[in-house]
């Protein structure tokens, strides 16, 4: 099957069963100061799986964009990329256990046509220091639908992930794990758990490769759990439906959650049943492209490594990008830069004699033009960030190999010649040194807090915190924008942004330096909307309705069928801006008092800087 299909497939599939499909979010969360990406579909999730009321309902469905910068040591295996689509289902307080397995099992099975020989599953065995019952429910079900297929489904207990390389299979189909395996919860076990955190029992499935024989590496046997690849994680359910007390007990929640993630690439895998996620179509142009590029071939086991590091990186950085997150030095670009100058590398060892990398952007997007028509209309734009970072790091890579020939300064290294610390520690690895991290961290942090003003740090939608001063600027960051247009002319875009307590920061696209007096017409515009006093008003609507009042996109921001909009709006009804947002603003631009621009400048081809304040 092709993914396509597969993703195609999934979200019908709950659309017929209620569900309201819900477009992919951006890969940089917008209101989750906790993380830099976003890793999983129940991520952008999470305020509604906590009560707060979903726009769509409470039926829904996705394939979410995810990137996990902690698997980039996995990849190479056969199953792992940093960059993967989450298929998701969401019950918020609406169908349960009974209703989802069923469910699950009918879609791999009837729909994506895995033989349910293959399937195998694990449970909750429960937490007797908790009172968490053993999930037998959930067993039960399972049970009955293997029984459907002519399968007696037998129960096996293996408690932790250590004692199942003990125990190994024992002719099981069901197997019951300790929290350690089958709880969620944001903290992750129960005892870690803080009062009023919501958790619940899991239950996964798995796909055997019965070809492959287990390895005993990881343990003397193979069990669901297990790394060696004899079996594959294709999906997991939560059930959300305990909630820690006060006193640290556990009470069932008035409303229950079902929460669903399967990896996209691993079931278009299991669907055809190859072992190897970079056998599915959508790396066979990538695949292809680097065959006849290198004259290695894939199958060759001395390079299929490479391969698929070069094909990982590489889409991993498509997406970022089209996300908006450039390479750079700081924050979420730095892991654009190391995925690219990593793939660079192996591109090298393959033994491409020439630049050229940004020439598997197509043969990577000709796949998603239909699922990422944003991601894929920005292909020239990808291209080109793509080419200009491979050209400064070749640039540098010469220079930057004789001052590591020379002597290993990974922190030098990292500022002068812009090798990731990672990079150098691969590179000192293949000359049999380990470099130690506690010098170069060292060094790091005296070097952002001379870079950083301390509190400048990345977090919700470019906001630093939710204070007073922040919010202030938040809005006035709005009226600016929407000045800049008024006197650059309606070019100019948002292209990133970044507000702290003490100043905000926009980047946006403006092919020339500000001249003194366009600076001036600008400050004077802002703190003329603020002298008139203009409500803030906050409006949830469908996404064409806002796009069809020409509401500001945060760039690199991708939305649901329902938005909020935030307007600035004279009792009159004219607009002064809209944006897509989700706040938090100020009541009124009067409590905004005195804007001022501290500084204009250059920060790439075509994207100027402002920094600005509120006297
Ligand atoms: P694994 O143990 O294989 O790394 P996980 O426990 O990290 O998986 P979850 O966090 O439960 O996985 O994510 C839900 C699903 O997302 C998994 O069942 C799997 O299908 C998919 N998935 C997770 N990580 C990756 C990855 N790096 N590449 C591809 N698919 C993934
Ligand atoms: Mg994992």
């Amino acid at each position: 099957m092709k993914t396509a299909e597969v993703r195609e497939k999934y979200l019908k599939f709950f659309e017929e069963r209620g569900h309201k499909i819900m477009a992919s979010a951006s890969l940089v969360p917008q209101n989750d100061p906790t993380t830099l990406f976003t890793g999983s579909g129940m991520q952008p999730m999470i305020p509604y799986l906590l009560g707060e009321k979903h726009p769509l309902g409470t039926r829904i469905t996705d394939s979410q964009k995810s990137f996990r910068s902690g698997d980039i040591d996995d990849i190479g295996d056969n199953r792992h990329t940093t960059f993967f689509e989450m298929l998701g289902n969401w019950s918020l307080g609406d169908y349960f256990k009974k209703e989802q397995v069923p469910w699950m099992f009918e879609f791999l099975t009837k729909e994506i046509g895995i033989d349910p020989n293959k399937l195998y599953v694990s449970v909750l065995i429960g937490d007797e220091k908790n009172n968490i019952p053993k999930d037998t429910e959930t067993a039960e079900i399972w049970k009955g639908l293997f029984a459907d297929k002519g399968i007696e489904a037998k129960e096996v207990e293996i408690g932790s992930e250590k004692n199942g390389y003990d125990v190994g299979m024992q002719g099981g189909r069901i197997f019951y794990y300790d929290v350690g395996k089958n709880w969620w919860s944001r903290v992750g076990v129960p005892d870690k758990m803080p009062a009023g955190e919501p958790g619940g029992p899991d239950t996964e499935m798995f796909y055997e490769f019965s070809d492959i024989p287990h390895d005993p590496k990881y343990g003397e046997n193979c069990h669901p759990n297990c790394d060696c690849g004899r079996f594959m994680e294709i999906g997991n359910n939560v059930f959300m439906e305990y909630k820690k007390n006060d006193d640290g007990t556990f009470s069932k929640l008035p409303q229950s959650n079902v929460d669903f993630g399967g990896g996209l690439e691993r079931i278009t895998a299991a669907s055809l049943n190859t072992a190897d996620v970079f056998q599915i179509d959508i790396f066979r142009g990538i695949i292809e492209t680097l065959e006849g590029l290198s004259g290695k071939s894939y199958s060759d086991t001395n390079y299929t490594a490479a391969f698929r590091i070069i094909a990982d990186h590489t889409r991993s950085a498509i997406f970022l990008i089209g996300d908006g997150v450039y390479p750079s030095n700081a924050d979420q670009g730095y892991f654009v830069r190391r995925l690219l100058r990593r793939a660079i590398r192996y591109w090298d060892k393959l033994g491409i004699k020439k630049e050229g990398i940004a020439e598997l952007v197509d043969p990577i997007l000709d796949y998603y033009e239909d699922a990422y028509v944003d991601t894929y209309n920005k292909k020239e734009e990808i291209k080109s960030e793509i080419k200009k970072e491979e050209q400064k790091f070749r640039e540098t890579l010469e220079r930057g190999m004789k001052e590591f020939e020379k002597g290993i300064d990974s922190f030098t290294l990292f500022t002068t010649y812009g090798f990731p610390v990672e990079l150098t520690e691969e590179l000192a690895k293949e000359k049999g040194v380990i470099i130690g991290r506690s010098e170069f961290d060292l060094k790091m942090k005296g070097h952002q807090n001379l870079s950083r003003s301390g509190s400048e740090q990345k977090f919700k939608g470019g906001l630093a915190d939710h204070s007073q001063e922040t919010v202030r600027l938040h809005t006035a960051h709005h009226l600016l924008l929407a000045a800049l247009q008024n006197v650059l002319g309606s070019n100019v875009k948002q292209r990133g942004s970044n507000i702290t307590s003490e100043r905000l920061r926009i980047d946006f696209s403006f092919e020339r330096k500000m001249t003194d007096e366009d600076k001036k017409k600008v400050e004077d515009l802002v703190n003329i909307w603020i002298s008139e006093k203009i409500p803030m008003i906050r409006r949830d609507m469908p996404k064409a309705e806002a796009e069809a009042l020409g509401a500001e996109h945060e760039f690199g921001a991708t939305y649901g069928d329902v938005v909020s909009v935030y307007f600035a709006e004279r009792s009159d009804g004219t607009r002064v801006s809209k944006e897509f947002c989700g706040g938090p603003h100020v009541q009124n631009t009067s409590e905004l008092s005195h804007f001022k621009i501290l500084k204009e400048e250059a920060v790439a081809s075509g994207i100027r800087r402002v920094k600005a304040v509120l006297e």
